[in-house]
C-alpha cells in the first residue's frame, strides 16, 4: 500500500508518500481501507519527535473508511460499512480498561502516536475501535474523520474533568482548531455562555456562526481584561486550555473564584508559571485532560451523527501533498480540520 512515513523526526520535508507493507489482519481485528485522514496538533509533534514513537512511522489518529475485511473472531461487522474508528489503542483487559476508564490503560495511545496511525490506505484495528457510521448520518469521509480526536478530547474536558452545568460561562481557546469548534458547539449544548477567541475578522465570524456569544480577537484585545468586562469583573466558570504559554496567564486570569481551568495541549509550548499564592486564593482547579474513554466517544458520536454538532472541514490535501497540508496547519491557516485523502 501507500503510506506517508517517516524515518527521522524533523520538519514537514520528512515525510515521505510511499509504498508500505500491507498491514496484517489479526483474528480479533478489521481491515479498513481508510477514505479520509483527518490531521491533528499532534501529528506535527509525533514528526517533530515524541517519545515511543519507532521508525519508520506512519501518522494520522483520524481515520473514516469502509471495512474490506473481517478477523475470524469478529461478529457484527460486513465488509463494505462505512465506519469511522475510535483513535487511541488500549489492552482492553486491565482493571482501567475493562472499567471504562481506557485513557487510563497503561498501554494506552492515540492511533498514529505510540502505533502506526492513518496516514495510508489499510489500517487493521481491534473490532472494539470500529464504529459504524449510521445510514441516517449526512457525513462524507472527510466530515465522518474530522470527528473522533476533536469531539471526544472536548466532551471529555467538559463533562468528564470540568463537570460542566447548564448556564455556566465557558472561555473556549482558539475557536478555529478542532478542540475549539467541538469545545464551542459542546458548551452551548449545555446552555452555556461561551466567550472565544480568534485571530482575524474572518474567523470571528465563523466563530459566532458556531454559537460563541462573544468572541475576542487575540491580536488585538488582551483577553483576560475583555473577559472581566464581558463578565461584569466576575470571570468565567472554565476555561478550556489547549494553547499553552501564548494564553496560559490569560486563561488563569479570566477564571471566576473557584473556577476551573482544564487543559489538553500546549501548541505554543510546554512551559507555564503558575503563582501559588492566586491558585490557592481564588481556589482555582487546574485539570488535565487526555483524549476520552470509549464510553464517551459512543456518547458524543450520538449527538454528531444526530446533527447537534457539527465536524467543521477547512481542506483536504492528497497524502502525496502531506507536506503541503503540515506547512499549512504549522501557519495556523485554517478554520476546521485538515483532511487527507489516499
Ligand atoms: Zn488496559
Amino acid at each position: 500500500m501507500k503510506a506517508v512515513r517517516i524515518h527521522e523526526f524533523g520538519g514537514p520535508e520528512v515525510l515521505r508518500y510511499e509504498d508500505a507493507p500491507d498491514p496484517q489482519l489479526r483474528k480479533d481485528q478489521v481491515l479498513v481501507r481508510i477514505r479520509a485522514c483527518a490531521m491533528n496538533h499532534l501529528d506535527i509533534w509525533v514528526r517533530k519527535g515524541l517519545p515511543g514513537v519507532k521508525l519508520p512511522h506512519i501518522l494520522g489518529s483520524d481515520v473514516a473508511g469502509e471495512t474490506v475485511e473481517v478477523g475470524e473472531y469478529v461478529s457484527g461487522f460486513q465488509t463494505g460499512q462505512r465506519v469511522l474508528l475510535a483513535p487511541m489503542h488500549f489492552c482492553n483487559h486491565c482493571a482501567k480498561c475493562v472499567a471504562g476508564l481506557q485513557n487510563q490503560c497503561r498501554e494506552f495511545t492515540v492511533l498514529g502516536n505510540a502505533v502506526d496511525g492513518g496516514n495510508c490506505e489499510l489500517i487493521a484495528v481491534p473490532a472494539v475501535n470500529v464504529i459504524p457510521i449510521p445510514e441516517s448520518s449526512k457525513l462524507d469521509f472527510n466530515q465522518a474523520a474530522s470527528v473522533p480526536l476533536v469531539f471526544l478530547t472536548a466532551w471529555h474536558m467538559l463533562t468528564g474533568r470540568a463537570a460542566i452545568r447548564p448556564g455556566q460561562t465557558v472561555l473556549v481557546l482558539g475557536a478555529n482548531s478542532g478542540v475549539g469548534i467541538a469545545g464551542i458547539q459542546i458548551a452551548k449544548f449545555f446552555q452555556c455562555r461561551v466567550i472565544t477567541t480568534a485571530g482575524d475578522d474572518n474567523k470571528m465570524a465563523k466563530a459566532r456562526e458556531l454559537g460563541a456569544d462573544y468572541v475576542i480577537n487575540h491580536y488585538q484585545q488582551k483577553i483576560s481584561e475583555e473577559v472581566r468586562r464581558i463578565t461584569n469583573k466576575e470571570g468565567v466558570d472554565i476555561v478550556l486550555e489547549h494553547v499553552g504559554p501564548a494564553t496560559w496567564d490569560d486563561s488563569l486570569r479570566s477564571l471566576k473564584p473557584a473556577g476551573t481551568l482544564v487543559t489538553c495541549g500546549a501548541t505554543t509550548g510546554p512551559q507555564v508559571g503558575i503563582d501559588l499564592r492566586f491558585v490557592y486564593s481564588r481556589q482555582l482547579s487546574i485539570l488535565g485532560s487526555y483524549m476520552g474513554t470509549m464510553g464517551e466517544l459512543h456518547e458524543v458520536l450520538k449527538h454528531v451523527f444526530s446533527g447537534r454538532l457539527k465536524p467543521i472541514v477547512d481542506r483536504t490535501f492528497t497524502f502525496a501533498e502531506a507536506r503541503a497540508a503540515h506547512e499549512y496547519m504549522e501557519k495556523s491557516r485554517m478554520f476546521g480540520k485538515i483532511v487527507l485523502n489516499p
